[in-house]
């Protein structure tokens, strides 16, 4: 197989809190990367650490013979690729590789579309937060076709260092919401624990140690709750309403398949209200004040 370091020209949409660093590590192993974000100060940030940051979306997909997508969502995607006829720009043959967090039904339709137009996807969303994307060490969950999955992996090895290939379009997309929904769920639970324990009269950094050193450890319990809540940084990287979105996902694909969840029907519920009380751009570790007002309005 050729390096495609060499040959592969590149377009990266959604330079923000992960698709800044992922995109340098693709620019710092030798791709060949045109950038494009809606936000100006993203471009230039790009730009500032190596890569050429373009402010048109057709001129960064120009040429382009793999695009990666870092965007708040599936429907984003469809619209900075079919919007405008924009995908006109790509190459003939083009590979899309979707790494924001989509909905496996979006990511199912885009594709179809796309294969219509001669272009191919994989859905490729990444677990690990900032610092991952930062030390270029995310879990990334991959579906489509093994020869797109294949084409796809110089980059996502860059960018990852435990890629899971999971079966068709669009398989990527349901296991990263049913992660979301895991880790959402061990969210609240957890700072219902802390929160239950100091109105008992425990020391709230002594429930956290507890909790690490015992089965109710979780990524939030070790990851999360000293580092962002006790804190009060609040500055984990990842947006509430983000998190809501994923776990609406989750929701929705259970409904599609005819399932009822009784936990993951609670869990949204109280990630959508939070978005609503808090704002969707509040940190996800913020979720404690919403939980914490509840509790104090008697709710
Ligand atoms: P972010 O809000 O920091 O970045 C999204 C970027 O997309 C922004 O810079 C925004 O300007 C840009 N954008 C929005 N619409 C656009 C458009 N039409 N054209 C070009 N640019 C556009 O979000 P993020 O935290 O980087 O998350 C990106 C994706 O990754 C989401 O799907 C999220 O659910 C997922 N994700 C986030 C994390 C995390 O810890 N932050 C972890 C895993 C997955």
């Amino acid at each position: 197989m050729r390096d495609q370091r060499s040959v592969a020209k590149v377009a990266f949409v959604g330079l923000g809190a992960m698709g800044l660093p992922m995109a340098g590590h693709l620019v710092a192993a030798g791709f060949e990367v045109t950038g494009f974000d809606l936000s100006e100060e993203a471009r230039r940030r790009f730009s500032s650490t190596g890569g050429s940051g373009s402010g048109e979306i057709a001129t960064a997909l120009w040429n382009a013979d793999i695009v990666v997508t870092m965007l708040p969502n599936g429907k984003v995607v469809r619209d900075v690729l079919l919007g405008g006829e924009n995908w006109r720009s790509l190459k003939k043959d083009a590979l899309i590789i979707d790494m924001s967090s989509s909905a496996p039904a979006d990511t199912k339709r885009l594709a179809k579309d796309l294969a219509d137009k001669g272009i191919r996807l994989v859905d490729a969303p990444v677990s690990g937060g900032t610092k991952r994307a930062i030390s270029g060490s995310l879990a990334i969950m991959v579906g489509g076709d093994a020869a797109d999955v294949e084409q796809a992996e110089p980059l996502l090895t860059t960018m990852g260092d435990k890629i899971f290939k999971t079966g068709p379009v669009g398989s990527g997309h349901a296991m990263k919401a049913i992660n979301n929904y895991v880790s959402g769920a061990g969210v609240v639970a957890t700072m219902e624990g802390v929160l239950l324990g100091e109105k008992f009269g425990l020391e709230p950094s002594i429930i956290v140690d507890i909790l690490n050193a015992s089965s109710g450890r979780s990524n939030t319990s070790e990851l999360k709750m000293k580092q962002f809540v006790l804190s009060e940084t609040f500055n984990s990287g990842f947006a509430l309403g983000l998190m809501a979105k994923d776990i609406r996902i989750a929701s929705d694909l259970a409904s599609e398949l005819g399932i009822n969840l009784k936990s993951l029907s609670t869990t949204v519920d109280v990630w959508e209200q939070a978005t609503k009380v808090l704002g969707g751009n509040a940190d996800h570790t913020e979720m404690v004040k919403y939980i914490a007002g509840r509790l104090s309005s008697g709710e």
